[in-house]
């Protein structure tokens, strides 16, 4: 059906607005139209596609193992506190008088070890620091690969990326990759984005899901992907619609779906069921339903052409922060 691979993502710059439940929908729908498809958790810090799509148990784990962390030689160190100093994430503590590093904030980024005048820091390679899990077939029929940092470990976004090549490996060649994103703009969110072809973004009408979706958008712009809008909860606040709208118009975002507020939602998540599944004719399954079939219906099948009419013509600039801020020396 799709002759190559197409990743699309579905992303918020806001938690909670139902990005997981619009996901688990198009998931569905997909697979109903018979598309060759994974879905990937994408969410490294709080997966839970999992839970709404009722997979219980996995198929396969695998640990993954990050590059390296830092600690101390308690023989070589005097004790100088340049480590500490120069850390960039303040990962070297001192405790009466003695310098530690603490491996759940080290990323391991050598600076500290470029500037100890005594070489008393070493690496330790390849710490595990999470999981990604294999789900062969969900009740839905297709597979899910989901990742899950430690808590505590930095670097949730290169898992994500590890979570990306083993769903492409899962996929095989063409077809849809679906992905799930984790709610904001940090890191896990730009490894989700990187080399997506298309973009659900999912709001909700309240001052502080429009000023997210705008930094959401910044960063689909950046990557020159292709967005679409879906509005959830549409009518808690149908004043605030006509600015969401405005500012899809203004930037070439079509509008797919819009989703009312229903209580059906959260009942169907306490149970732990796709919400389309436990309650089909309320309100929001069916709305879900329209704006699923819309995106496996109608756009997918010409992906390139909806493509070529709403990617971004330039690409966002990207500002490095430390070029940013100002107030550095
Ligand atoms: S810079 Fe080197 S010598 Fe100084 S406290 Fe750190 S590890 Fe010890
Ligand atoms: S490797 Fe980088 S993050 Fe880790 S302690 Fe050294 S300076 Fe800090």
């Amino acid at each position: 059906m799709l002759d190559s691979k197409v990743e699309l993502v579905v992303a918020s710059g806001k938690g909670g607005v139902g990005k997981s439940t619009v996901t688990s929908s198009l998931a569905i729908v997909a697979a109903e139209h018979g598309y060759k498809m994974v879905a990937a958790d994408a969410d490294a810090e709080a997966p839970n596609l999992h839970i709404v799509l009722g997979v219980a148990s996995w198929d396969r784990e695998e640990p993954y193992y990050e590059g390296r962390v830092a600690y101390i030689l308690e023989d070589k160190c005097t004790n100088c506190g340049v480590c500490a100093e120069v850390c960039p994430l303040g990962a070297v503590e001192e405790k009466g008088g003695k310098y530690w590093i603490n491996p759940f904030i080290c990323e391991g980024c050598i600076t500290c070890s470029i500037n100890c005048p005594e070489h008393a820091i070493r690496y330790k390679h390849r710490v595990q620091a999470g999981w990604i899990r294999l789900r062969e077939k969900t009740k839905y029929g297709f597979p899910l690969v989901s990742g899950e940092i430690t808590p505590g470990r930095p670097n949730s976004g290169k898992l994500v990326t590890e979570v990306k090549n083993y769903a492409s490996k899962v996929l095989g060649g063409e077809g849809l990759l679906l992905v799930d994103a984790a709610a904001g703009i940090g890191c896990q969110v730009i490894s989700s984005l990187t080399g997506a072809h298309l973009a659900v973004l999912v709001t909700e009408p309240t001052p502080a899901g429009f000023s997210d979706l705008q930094r959401i958008h910044r960063l689909t712009k950046h990557f020159m992907i292709a967005p679409m809008l879906v509005i959830n909860k549409y009518d808690i606040n149908e004043e605030f619609i006509e600015t969401i709208e405005e500012y899809a118009r203004a930037e070439n975002i079509p509008i797919v779906g819009r989703i009312p507020y229903d209580p059906a939602v959260p009942k169907s998540m306490a149970k732990g069921v796709p919400v389309m599944e436990a309650y089909p004719s309320s309100p929001a399954s069916k709305a879900l339903k329209e704006v699923s079939e819309k995106i496996a219906g109608e756009i997918l099948p010409k992906w390139r052409e909806f493509r070529s009419k709403y990617k971004p013509r330039k690409p966002e600039p990207y500002i490095p922060l430390i070029l940013h801020d100002t107030s550095r020396g």
